[in-house]
């Protein structure tokens, strides 16, 4: 029977793969790309479906699924497999005496999404503690082992993994610490959440709590029984501007390279759209979440065409009040707001 991306990914949307492929290990990840390559079929790679969304078409082409499943530990060199979930990794880890993942914990999704969007949160980005990721090249069947320089982890999430197909990530080694401290920790909530002054360690099994604590309450661990959590996490990205407008000038603001970077939540709610927002709007399917105002939910039953909607309309909004043009954090697979937008 066909596999509808309705019920593989997180925001619960999306049709039917013409083809779907479980790739337990990492030479069956490799077999099936490179057989779906020589076939000339179109190949989606897919870890937990926790930052995709797919278009109510489907996908025209072969979708694979990344199972495999592998953690090895020497000293504090850890590698993982591609299909590892990532907050087992962070279990093992911190079971193991090892520092470094702890306030990544609880963010879902596998070990191979970790790079393409170089994951954050509570103050830290995977590419702190990356060493090297090792990468199936599609162009030339080469497999390939990556220094974390060469990945193109910059702000703004990038990596050299995102808009390409070229890459398939096999393997993730990090280099950790031997210790049972955190990082000194700068991260407002959860400094209060420790109790603890900025700039101070924790006990890094007390910096795991309390993050998953915090997350909890954010809706941001995925629960089958709470629909703020039906999503992608953070659904726009943060945006850098040159100049930050008049109207956003009580927003927090962080510094970045490229200019100041804004908090896309903050916009949103400024703009008119508090948590929660969204009952109101078509059938009331996708709503922000009640908790905060950056992620995007689906109360049940939603299509993607719904969602692009609603980011449409909140994105409009935004723009109307700031002049800032919101863009998508996650992946969107034959869909776009863009198109929404547009026809408005
Ligand atoms: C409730 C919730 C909370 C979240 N909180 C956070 C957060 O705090 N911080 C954060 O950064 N993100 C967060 N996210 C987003 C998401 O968890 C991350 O982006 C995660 O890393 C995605 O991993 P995945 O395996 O689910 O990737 P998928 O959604 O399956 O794929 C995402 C993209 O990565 C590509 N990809 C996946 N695996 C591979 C591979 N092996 N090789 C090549 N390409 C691959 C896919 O093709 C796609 O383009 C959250 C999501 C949800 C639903």
């Amino acid at each position: 029977m066909a596999r509808h991306f309705s019920e593989l990914t997180t925001m619960r949307v999306g049709g039917p793969t013409r083809e779907f492929v479980e790739a337990p290990t990492t030479e069956e990840l490799v077999e099936a790309v490179r057989a779906a390559d020589a076939r000339g079929v179109r190949l989606l790679v897919m870890g937990g479906g926790s930052n995709l969304v797919v278009g109510d078409g489907g996908w025209d082409g072969v979708t694979v699924q990344v199972r495999s499943n592998g953690i090895d530990i020497d000293g504090a060199t850890v590698r993982a497999d591609a299909g590892v979930d990532w907050d087992r990794l962070v279990a093992v880890t911190v079971e193991h005496g090892l520092a470094g993942l702890e306030p990544l914990s609880g963010v879902p999704g596998t070990v191979g999404g970790t790079p393409v969007q170089n994951v954050g949160a509570f103050g830290t980005v995977t590419s702190d503690v990356l060493a090297s990721v090792t990468v199936y090249d599609r162009r030339t069947g080469a497999t390939q082992e990556w220094p974390r320089e060469r990945c193109g982890f910059g702000s703004h999430r990038q990596s050299a993994f995102k808009h390409t197909d070229r890459y398939v990530v096999l393997r993730v080694t990090y280099e950790l610490r031997r210790s049972d401290r955190s990082v000194p920790m700068t991260f407002e909530s959860l400094l209060s959440r420790l109790g603890i002054r900025a700039g101070e360690t924790a006990d890094v099994a007390d910096v795991r709590r309390a993050v998953l604590e915090l997350r909890r309450e954010r809706g941001s661990i995925v629960d089958p029984a709470d629909t703020d959590t039906w999503g992608v996490g953070s659904f726009f990205i943060n945006p850098v501007v040159a100049n930050v407008p008049k109207a956003a000038e009580a927003s927090p603001r962080y510094p970045d390279p490229l200019g100041t970077k804004l908090p896309a939540g903050w916009l949103i709610q400024h703009a008119g759209f508090p948590p929660g927002y969204g009952a109101e709007f078509g059938s009331g399917a996708v709503t922000l979440s009640s908790k905060h105002a950056l992620a995007l939910c689906n109360r049940g039953g939603a299509t993607t065409l719904e969602v692009m909607r609603f980011a449409a309309h909140i994105r409009a909004g935004v723009h109307a009040r700031f002049g800032i043009l919101l863009g998508p954090e996650c992946h969107l697979v034959n869909c776009s707001f863009d198109d929404e937008l547009a026809a408005r």
